[in-house]
C-alpha cells in the first residue's frame, strides 16, 4: 500500500488474532514506539533490520567499482518516512547504507516507504528547480502489484476488511501464484511481501514507462462492473487467451473446486447460491436451478457435501446439450474467474509515483514485520504467524543476545525471512544487474570504438 494519497493505512488491528500470538518471553503484545526504537536503533537488538541488504537491493549493482556503474543512481531514489502522529518526511535520499541506517535510527519511523528514482536527487529538488536547467521527474520505479484481501469481501464469508484467516488467505496465495508464474516468464525478479492485509508483488524491473506499466497491468485485467458488486468476469472471444487458459487449467479450476468451494461453503445458503446464479446470463436457467435447490434442500443430497453437489449440478446443467446458449458455455469458466482471479489495484501498477512499503518495516497498527513471501512455498505461508515486534524482542531476551553481534536476527523468527531475501531475491538480482551493466558498458565501448575508426 502506502500510496501518496493514502496517508493513513486503513488497516484495523485484529486484536483477537494478536492475542493468540504469545511472546516467548515477557514482552507484551501490540505496537509500541519503544519496541520500534529497540528494533531499529538499539545496540541490544544488533541490527534486526537488515540495513545492508535493503540498501544493496535498491542500488541495483550501481554501488560497485565497475566503470559502467551510475554512482548517482541510488542517491536519486526517494525514501519516505512516516513519524508518529502522521508526520510525513517525503523526498529523503541517501548515498550509502550507513547514511540510511543513521537516519532510520535517529528518526525511528513508524513507516518506511520507497519512492521512485528521480531525474535528480529528490532532497535537493528545490535547488535544482532554482537553477532552472533540471526537471524534477520520476524516471524509474519497480513495477508493483498491490493485492488487498479486503477486495475479496464479496467472495469470502469468514472475514471482512483487514481481517484474514486461513480460510480466506488462499485467495491471496492464488493471486501470488498467478502473478509469479506469469511475470517470471518475462525474466524479471519478483519479490513478494506481506504486511498487514496487503500483499505487494514487486517486480524489480526498471526503465518501464507509464504506458508500458499500464500495458502489463492491463494484461491482468479481465474484470468489468461495479466496485462493490461481485466483479463479473467477461472472457471475451470464443477462445481463452493462452495465459488465461493456462491459469485456469493449472491453478484456478482446482483451487476453486478443491479448496474455495468447501472452505467458503459457496452453496450453503440461498444468498450464497444467488450470488453465483447472478453470474449466469440466462435468467430462466438460473431460476430453474434455484427451484431445484430449494426443493431438495436436505433430502437427496444429504450425504454428499451440499456445495460440491450443487456445483456439479450447475456444471452439468450448463454443459448439457440443451443449454448451449452463446453465453452459457463459457459460464463455468467465468464463475471460477470471478471468484478466484487476482484482484489488483491497477492504479498502483500503472504509475510511478506510488510509494511501496519497505520490506522488514513494521506495520504501525499490528506490530507485524513486513516479511517477504517465497512464491515457491506460498502454500505454507501463514499470515497469522508473521512475527510481531514484541515476539522478536521476546525471542532475543530468551536467546541471550550479544550486544556486539551484527546478526542477532539469527536468534529470532526473522532469520528465515532475511535468509530468503538475501539468497533467493537479492543475490540473483545482483548477478543479473552485474551482467546487464557489463553488457551495456561493452556495447557503449564498442560503439565509441566504431566511431573512432571512422
Ligand atoms: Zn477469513
Amino acid at each position: 500500500m502506502g500510496r501518496i494519497d493514502d496517508p493513513v493505512d486503513s488497516m484495523d488491528i485484529d486484536e483477537q488474532q494478536q492475542q493468540k500470538v504469545e511472546a516467548p518471553a515477557a514482552v507484551p503484545e501490540g505496537f509500541n514506539p519503544d519496541y520500534l526504537r529497540v528494533y531499529y536503533a538499539s545496540i541490544i537488538a544488533g541490527k534486526l533490520f537488515p540495513y545492508g541488504d535493503f540498501f544493496k537491493w535498491l542500488c541495483y549493482g550501481n554501488d560497485g567499482k565497475h566503470p559502467g556503474c551510475d554512482q548517482s543512481y541510488v542517491g536519486r531514489r526517494e525514501f519516505s518516512f512516516t513519524l508518529e502522529n502522521d508526520i510525513y518526511l517525503r523526498f529523503q535520499s541517501f548515498n550509502s547504507a550507513s547514511e540510511l541506517e543513521s537516519s532510520i535510527k535517529e528518526k525511528c519511523p513508524f513507516k518506511i516507504d520507497i519512492g521512485p528514482v528521480y531525474s535528480v536527487d529528490p532532497a535537493k529538488r528545490h535547488a535544482y528547480a532554482q537553477s532552472g536547467n533540471n526537471v524534477f521527474v520520476p524516471v524509474e520505479r519497480e513495477l508493483i502489484f498491490d493485492i488487498d484481501i479486503s477486495d475479496y469481501d464479496d467472495v469470502r464469508y469468514c472475514c471482512s476488511g483487514a481481517d484474514v484467516c486461513l480460510d480466506c488467505w488462499p485467495l491471496m496465495t492464488i493471486a501470488i501464484k498467478i502473478l509469479d508464474t506469469s511475470l517470471r516468464g518475462m525474466m524479471i525478479l519478483v519479490s513478494i511481501t506481506y504486511c498487514g492485509y496487503t500483499v505487494a508483488v514487486v517486480v524489480s524491473i526498471v526503465g518501464l514507462s507509464n504506458e508500458q506499466r499500464a500495458a502489463i497491468a492491463d494484461y491482468f485485467r479481465v474484470y468489468k462492473g461495479g466496485e462493490n458488486a461481485l466483479k463479473k468476469v467477461s472472457l471475451a472471444g470464443p477462445v481463452l487467451h493462452p495465459f488465461l487458459a493456462r491459469s485456469y487449467m493449472d491453478v484456478l479450476k482446482s483451487f476453486f473446486e478443491d479448496n474455495l468451494l468447501l472452505r467458503q461453503q459457496l452453496f450453503a445458503s440461498q444468498e450464497k447460491c444467488q450470488k453465483i446464479l447472478d453470474l449466469i446470463p440466462d435468467e430462466n436457467f438460473a431460476s430453474e436451478l434455484q427451484d431445484k435447490w430449494q426443493g431438495n434442500r436436505r433430502s437427496s443430497i444429504s450425504k454428499e457435501d451440499v456445495n460440491a453437489a450443487r456445483w456439479e449440478q450447475l456444471k452439468m446443467a450448463l454443459q448439457s446439450g440443451k443449454q448451449k446458449g452463446p453465453g452459457l458455455r463459457r459460464c463455468v469458466e467465468e464463475i471460477i474467474f470471478s471468484y478466484t482471479y487476482p484482484r489488483l489495484d491497477m492504479e498502483v501498477s500503472k504509475h510511478m509515483n506510488h510509494l511501496l512499503k519497505a520490506p522488514f518495516c513494521i506495520h504501525p497498527k499490528t506490530g507485524r514485520v513486513c516479511v517477504p513471501i517465497d512464491p515457491n512455498n506460498c502454500d505454507d505461508f501463514d499470515p497469522t504467524t508473521v512475527p510481531t515486534l514484541s515476539q522478536l524482542l521476546g525471542e532475543l531476551n530468551a536467546a541471550g543476545f550479544q550486544t556486539d553481534s551484527e546478526n542477532n536476527w539469527e536468534k529470532t523468527a526473522l532469520e528465515t525471512s532475511i535468509r530468503f531475501f538475501r539468497t533467493s531475491f537479492l543475490q540473483p538480482l545482483l548477478k543479473a544487474c552485474k551482467e546487464e551493466l557489463e553488457s551495456a558498458y561493452n556495447a557503449k565501448l564498442q560503439q565509441s570504438k566504431n566511431t573512432l575508426n571512422w
